[in-house]
This record gives C-alpha cells, sequence and structure tokens, in this order.
C-alpha cells in the first residue's frame, strides 16, 4: 500500500440493490412504485424547462418544495427538511444528531446504509436482534437497558415489512429523553402509522420519509424529515454547510406537485395495497410464508425450495427479486410488489418451477 493510501478512510460501501435495464425484465428488487408519479409531477418539469430559469441557480432553501409538505402534514416550514433521497436526509441527520462516544443503536436486520453511515462518520453503533418473528423490542432500545447516543430505525422495517405500533415507538421514546430518535418512514404510506402525531409530545423525534415509495419519484431523488424548529435548523445547518444547492429547479417542481396531488397518492397507494394483500394469498398457495408486511413488499420464505435458488431461477427468466446473503435472513426474498400483471407473471412462473423443483 502507498503512503498516501494508509491515509484514505477505507469504509464498505453499500451498493444499492442492483438497476438492470432490459426490455422485457419484471422489476421487483428495489421497492420501486409500479405506476407512474402524478402528471403533474411531469407537467411541473415541462414548465421548468420551458421558462428560462435553468440557467440560473436554483433555490438554495427548496421553499416551494418546503411549502408543499408543510401544507399537506400541517406543519410550519420550519418544521421541514429536505433532501436529495432520504439517504441524504438520513445521512445528513446521522452528522447532525449523532455525536456522542455512546453507540447509536439499530436492528440487526434493517436498512443496510446505517452502519455504512455510522463507520463513514465515525459514530460508534451496536445493533439489536430482533426477535424471532422480525420485530423490533422496544424494551432493547430503553436507555436504561441499553446507554446510547441515538437511535434509528425503519417503520415498516426493511427488509422484512414489519411495523412497530406506535405505542411501542412512543415507549422508545419515553425511554430515550436525552438524544435523537430517528423513525425512518420510507414505506409508511403502505399502511402503516406516521409517528408524526408524536412530534408534539417529544422534541427528540425525527420523522424522516421519501417520495421514492408511495409517490413514485425514485428517479428524481427526493426525501424530507419533520421534526421540532430546532431539530430542523441544526439539519440545516449541517447541510448549508455543506452544499446548499442539492435541490435542482425541476427537483422542487416536481416535488412540489407530487406532494400536493394527495388524490393521486392515495389512488396509487391503495392499488399497490390491494395489490399486495392479493399476493400474500398467492405466495401462501406456493407454499411461502412470511411475517404481515405493511410496506410495498413482502419478505417471504419457501417452505422446501431455499430462496437463493428461486432467486436464481427467477433471475434467468429476467424477474428480479431481492436476495441477501446474510445470516438469518439467507433464505428469504423480498419481492416489491409489482402490477397485477407483474405479480401474475410471477407467480405463474413461480407455480411451474416449483412443481419442477
Ligand atoms: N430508508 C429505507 C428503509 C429504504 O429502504 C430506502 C430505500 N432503499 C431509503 C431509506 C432511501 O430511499 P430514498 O433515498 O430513495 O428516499
Amino acid at each position: 500500500m502507498s503512503n498516501w493510501e494508509k491515509n484514505v478512510r477505507k469504509v464498505v460501501p453499500y451498493v444499492p440493490g442492483e438497476q438492470p435495464h432490459e426490455a422485457d425484465m419484471i422489476k421487483l428488487n428495489t421497492n420501486e412504485n409500479p405506476y407512474p408519479p402524478s402528471p403533474k409531477a411531469a407537467e411541473a418539469i415541462r414548465r421548468v424547462a420551458e421558462e428560462d430559469t435553468l440557467r440560473l441557480y436554483p433555490d438554495p432553501t427548496a421553499a416551494e418544495l418546503v411549502q408543499a409538505i408543510a401544507d399537506v402534514y400541517h406543519v410550519s416550514t420550519k418544521q421541514v427538511f429536505v433532501g436529495v433521497g432520504s439517504d441524504d436526509v438520513l445521512a445528513m441527520a446521522f452528522m447532525t444528531y449523532f455525536n456522542s462516544d455512546k453507540p447509536i443503536l439499530f436492528p440487526d436486520i434493517t436498512y443496510s446504509f446505517y452502519d455504512v453511515w455510522a463507520e463513514e462518520f465515525r459514530i460508534p453503533y451496536e445493533q439489536i436482534p430482533l426477535d424471532e418473528n422480525f420485530c423490533i423490542v422496544p424494551e432493547q432500545y430503553f436507555a436504561e437497558n441499553h446507554p446510547n447516543g441515538g437511535i434509528v430505525f425503519p417503520n415498516p422495517n426493511a427488509p422484512t415489512g414489519v411495523e412497530l405500533s406506535l405505542s411501542a415507538i412512543e415507549s422508545i421514546l419515553q425511554n430515550n429523553p436525552d438524544v435523537v430518535v430517528i423513525v425512518d418512514e420510507a414505506y409508511v404510506d403502505f399502511g402503516a402509522a406516521t409517528a408524526q402525531p408524536l412530534l408534539e409530545k417529544y422534541e427528540n423525534l425525527l420523522v424522516v420519509q421519501t417520495t421514492s415509495k408511495s409517490r413514485s419519484l425514485a428517479g428524481m431523488r427526493i426525501g424530507y424529515a419533520i421534526g421540532n424548529e430546532k431539530m430542523i435548523s441544526y439539519l440545516n445547518d449541517v447541510k448549508y454547510s455543506f452544499n446548499s444547492y442539492t435541490m435542482n429547479q425541476t427537483t422542487i417542481a416536481a416535488g412540489a406537485a407530487a406532494i400536493r396531488d394527495v388524490e393521486y397518492f392515495r389512488k396509487t397507494v391503495k392499488k399497490v395495497i390491494e395489490t399486495r394483500e392479493w399476493s400474500k394469498e398467492e405466495l401462501k398457495k406456493l407454499g411461502f410464508s412470511f411475517e404481515d408486511s405493511k410496506s410495498n413488499f413482502i419478505f417471504a420464505t419457501h417452505k422446501s425450495v431455499p430462496a437463493g435458488k428461486i432467486f436464481q431461477a427467477l433471475r434467468e427468466r429476467h424477474i428480479y427479486v431481492r436476495y441477501f446473503e446474510k445470516p438469518r435472513i439467507d433464505n428469504y426474498l423480498r419481492i416489491t410488489i409489482g402490477t397485477r400483471e407483474e405479480m401474475q407473471t410471477l407467480f405463474d412462473f413461480l407455480k411451474d418451477y416449483l412443481k419442477e423443483g
């Protein structure tokens, strides 16, 4: 190793799920929405392109987008932070709030980026095992049981899809008054309860959401956090110390339009939930089992055929699902809910494949 390399920060990167591009593929591997975003988002992008403003810098405060989020969620604009996907928001939040010598806590089966950020920002961390039903055990996060420098978990959890109840989340907050608790609600719109009502009572709570899933805008990269004003102002200080222009003009306009189109959002989410519930029944008939999912994916294991084998067979047929080679979950597939037609194709294939296998 050259001398200069010795001083290079070494981290193990998390490369997000594969992004294949094949004409005939069925893409059920990265929890995108199978339906297009609100047509109002496309209109907004066209408007921005036609107005002669792209040569100018965007509004660093992304006021139009922040206002839309504040209006739709009935909070003040000072309670809203926006970033380039919730990955960006979460990374900024890690940097801002997790500044203690004590380890931050998150589940041992969870979103793969948490340990990457913790490593990158030199934040000590400890991963708390889920119980046998893949549930988060709230007591394990209480400061008296596990002295900690902060807490983060997705609700519903990923990649399991399992929801943690609001009362359990509240118990975690009650028992951690001295640290920031981040609830990552990337999938909350598909049937779980948001922790937003707890914001009034707990000033150390930050709720993070995204337009990537329920609003079909993964390609635009828009995430946001809602918290109390003090919490958000700390987050903005960190953001503006790095790069004030993270949100571009088209992102701001399209995001605001999609957020405001609540009717379209509800309709799309309802379709995904209906397909998920039907898919659960179909998977059961095929010999799969899973914990109840409140997200836009199902984390399923088959009674006799190993997940890795099914994954490979699906791949050859250009049906992409997600498989994690990690202890305890290496016999599971995470299947994103696609359109009804896509799911039917998946089930038809599985029916034949599992019969032969
Ligand atoms: N949190 C969780 C739990 C996720 O699964 C994802 C998406 N992979 C994200 C955050 C980040 O999503 P985005 O950056 O697209 O908002």
